[in-house]
Parts: structure tokens; C-alpha cells; sequence
């Protein structure tokens, strides 16, 4: 058995103050772009997973993938007694939620194996209960994220648009990145304002009009993500340069995200991205995509 799944970039991602429990309310508008995971699930005596792509993804237990399947084996009430192999397209802590991805992709590839059939809205519980960004990584396109990101409504969008990611060397935590932009508010150098979705954001997915939407991409974890990452700045400053409608870190970071304004500008931008030097991988990718699939 064997699932597709999509990495995200987030089109909007408003942070609002820490809540008691420690999280933040959290506007975050995911996009589903064709850079993708595989996950193969095959019967096998015990729980085990194998990892196909860079270094830095656990391969026991930790796995997000076999969290999936063993909270799936629970809750079905069977032994998770299956091997999961994953290949990883989508860059390792790079803000565009790989991890989340292949959870998503595990629990389809499990059910369908497990002759499980579980509704969509038992998916989705699961999914949540794995992490805020699993539940997008089921549904795919492009969604607008309430709470921790997690209470997901579909957003119409017209057409498709054409995307360039630039690849960092090495990951960044997410967990620091949000530690970092508590530094900064509490420090005062960063607003922290009640978020909301942005009108002008949801027209432009609406009429597909990609310049207005370059110009709506909003990311509050950006200055977190370029105060631990200062490089960023810089190789941000390329694609602006190279004629990006829009420029803006993905997620946590450290990836970085250009708008094209064509398929043919696409790949002029990922050329000049290239030159640059600035990345360790370029990447040209197109959204929104569904979102995980059985292969
Ligand atoms: P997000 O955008 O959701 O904040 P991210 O894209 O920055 O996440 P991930 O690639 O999902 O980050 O991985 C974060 C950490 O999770 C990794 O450093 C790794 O230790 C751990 N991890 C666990 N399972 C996986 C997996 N299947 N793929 C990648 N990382 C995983």
C-alpha cells in the first residue's frame, strides 16, 4: 500500500499571544504543493520504519509516521504489526510540515491495509490528535486553520499557482522559532495583535490572481525565523530581486518560498535562485494539490 502526500507552505500565518496552555491561536492559511512524501505500509511481524532521503528523521518509535500507525492499531484494537518505509521529497524541519505529511500518509496507507474503512471525520480526529499540522496534510488544497491550526474550512481558490522553494542546508526547530517570536514581542520588537484572516489574502485565491496574492503572503514567524537564521535575509532578497510576485518563509522556516507569476517565470526564477547559490536544493512545485492519495 502505498500513499502520496503533499508538503504545505502557509499563505498566511498569524500568530496570536501565548494562551495559558502554552500554545498560540493561530490564523494559518495551508497550501498543498507538489513536493511529495511516500509512504509504503507492508504487513510485518512488529512495527518498523525504514527512511529513504536525507539524514535527520528518526526511524523508531519517534517517527510521526509510526505514532500514526500505532494510534491507528489502538484505536482499532490490533497490533500495529506493519512496515512503513517512507521516501522523503519534502525537506527534513524545513517549515513545510514532512513530518505531519507522512502521519497523514500512514494512517490512509494503514486503514487501507487494516481493512479499517474509517470515516473522514475519524481521520481527522486521529490526525489531530497526532499534531496540528496532520489533519491539512488528509484534506490537501488549500484550507484556512482556527485554534492551533487544527479546525480546518476549505478555501475556494481559481486555477493554480506556480511556486519556487528554496531549499536551506540543515532545519530549523519549530518549537525555538515560537520561542523566538515570544523573545521578540515580549522584547517589543515584534507586534502581537489579535489574527484574523486576511480579506485581501482570500480575495486573491479566489479570483486567482496571483500578483495580489504575492502581495498578501504574511508570515508572523518570519522574524523569528530570520533572528535565528540571518542568512535568510539575503537569500529572500534573490527571489525579490529575480522578480518573485511574493517572498516569504515557509512556516518555521528555514525553506523559503517564491511566487511565480507563470509556469515559464517558475522556472526562470528557480534558474536564478540556482545561480545564487544561496540554496542547497531549488525546487519548482505548483498548488494547491489534494491532498493524500493512494498511489
Ligand atoms: P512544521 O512545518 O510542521 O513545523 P517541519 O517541516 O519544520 O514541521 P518536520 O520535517 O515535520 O519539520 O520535522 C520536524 C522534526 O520531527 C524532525 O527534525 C524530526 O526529528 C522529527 N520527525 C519525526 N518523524 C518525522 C518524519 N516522518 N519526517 C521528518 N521528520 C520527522
Amino acid at each position: 500500500m502505498t500513499v502520496r502526500v503533499p508538503a504545505k507552505v502557509n499563505l498566511q500565518l498569524s500568530v496570536g499571544p501565548v494562551r495559558d496552555d502554552g500554545y498560540h491561536d493561530l490564523v494559518n492559511v495551508f497550501h498543498a504543493v507538489s513536493l511529495f512524501d511516500e509512504v509504503t505500509a507492508v504487513p510485518a511481524d512488529a512495527l518498523s520504519v525504514t527512511v529513504d532521503g536525507p539524514a535527520g528523521v528518526p526511524t523508531g518509535p519517534d517517527n510521526l509516521a509510526a505514532r500514526a500507525a500505532a494510534l491507528l492499531a489502538e484505536h482499532v484494537g490490533r497490533r500495529p504489526d506493519v512496515a512503513l518505509h517512507i521516501r522523503k521529497d519534502i525537506p527534513v524541519a524545513g517549515g513545510m510540515a514532512g513530518g505531519s505529511a507522512d502521519a497523514a500518509a500512514a494512517l490512509l496507507a494503514c486503514d487501507v491495509l487494516w481493512e479499517a474503512r474509517l470515516d473522514r471525520e475519524t481521520l481527522l480526529e486521529l490526525a489531530a490528535r497526532l499534531g496540528s499540522d496532520v489533519p491539512f496534510a488528509l484534506l490537501g488544497g488549500t484550507a484556512v486553520g482556527l485554534g492551533r491550526g487544527e479546525r480546518l474550512t476549505p478555501v475556494e481558490v481559481t486555477g493554480e499557482f506556480h511556486w519556487v522553494f528554496g531549499y536551506a542546508d540543515g532545519g530549523l526547530s519549530t518549537p525555538a522559532v515560537y520561542a523566538e517570536c515570544d523573545r521578540l514581542r515580549a522584547a517589543g520588537e515584534q507586534d502581537s495583535v489579535w489574527p484574523e484572516v486576511s480579506d485581501d489574502l482570500m480575495a486573491a485565491l479566489k479570483t486567482g490572481d496571483a500578483e495580489a496574492l504575492g502581495r498578501a503572503l504574511h508570515n508572523d514567524l518570519q522574524p523569528a525565523a530570520l533572528s535565528l537564521r540571518p542568512s535568510l535575509r539575503d537569500a529572500l532578497a534573490v527571489g525579490r530581486d529575480a522578480g518573485a510576485l511574493g517572498s516569504l518563509v515557509s512556516g518555521s522556516g528555514p525553506t523559503c518560498a517564491f511566487l511565480a507569476a507563470s509556469l515559464d517565470h517558475a522556472a526562470e526564477l528557480a534558474a536564478a535562485l540556482n545561480d545564487s547559490g544561496r540554496f542547497a536544493a531549488v525546487r519548482p512545485a505548483s498548488g494547491p494539490v489534494p491532498g493524500v492519495t493512494l498511489v
